[in-house]
């Protein structure tokens, strides 16, 4: 079965209405590749602004953190069911700048996962490696751990989306080669294949993240194993059209 290409826009910790409104424009306007599947992930604050002003049917609209628990004495947390009342279908889980600003270990990352899917959230789950981990010559290794915790608590892949991202090609310009990806997604596959099962290897979407734009796109996209892109910064920018379209 053919992976559909995902694209996923981060907007991080950016934005204000004004801005918000002139990327969802430029997206509303824009001749969009028809194969390729677009979520856009704004602050929380602004879930549905954003949703209430896309007009682009293709485009759906994800957060960038869901809690574990259905309500109650979370305080700055946002729910699943609240979520679901705004029609969000998607989150982002996991992201490095969480894991480690924030403090969030893999199996909490795995516990927020396994909950949003239990309760019909989609989840773009990130992993990813720091450069003295990759210099180490141990990036496989990393990647395969984080992995490791997220399949103790899940067993159905079908709605995740992995989003590998070096955490030192994240925000910084220094994007991974094709073949560094490839060879990381690669390995992703391999380990849902040998530890999941066959079917979720060949199924599940691995995107590339960290300092994609429209220069580098799409040379990354004809990678076998790169399935797609999670955009931080250039997501905010009129470019991200070309990386929406960079399969075409
Ligand atoms: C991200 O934060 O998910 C990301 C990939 O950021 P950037 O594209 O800015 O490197």
């Amino acid at each position: 079965m053919a992976r559909q290409f995902f694209v996923g826009g981060n907007f991080k910790m950016n934005g204000t209405q004004k801005d918000l409104k002139a990327i969802v424009e430029n997206l509303n306007n824009a001749q969009l590749d028809s194969n390729a599947e677009v979520v856009i992930a704004p602050p929380a604050l602004y879930l549905d602004f954003v949703k209430q002003n896309l007009k682009n049917s293709k485009v759906e609209v994800a957060a960038q953190n869901v809690f574990n628990k259905p309500n109650g004495a979370f305080t700055g947390e946002i729910s699943v069911s609240q979520l679901q009342d705004l029609g969000i279908k998607w989150t982002i889980l996991g992201h490095s700048e969480r894991r480690n600003e924030l403090g969030e270990s893999d199996e909490f990352v795995a516990s927020k996962t396994k909950y949003a899917l239990d309760n019909g959230i989609s989840v773009i789950w990130c992993c990813g490696e720091s450069k003295d981990t990759r210099q180490a010559g141990e990036t496989i290794k990393f990647v395969e751990n984080q992995l490791a915790a997220l399949a103790k608590e899940i067993s159905d892949w079908k709605n995740v989306v992995v989003a590998y991202e070096p955490i030192w090609a994240i925000g910084t310009g220094l994007v991974a080669t094709k073949e560094q990806a490839q060879e990381v997604h690669a390995a992703i596959r391999s380990w849902l294949k040998k530890n999941v099962n066959e079917k979720v290897a060949e199924e599940t979407r691995i995107l590339y993240g960290g300092s994609v734009n429209a220069k580098n796109c799409k040379d990354l996209a004809k990678e076998e194993d790169i399935d797609g892109f999670l955009v931080g910064g250039a997501s905010l920018k009129p470019e991200f059209v070309e990386i929406i379209n960079s399969k075409q």
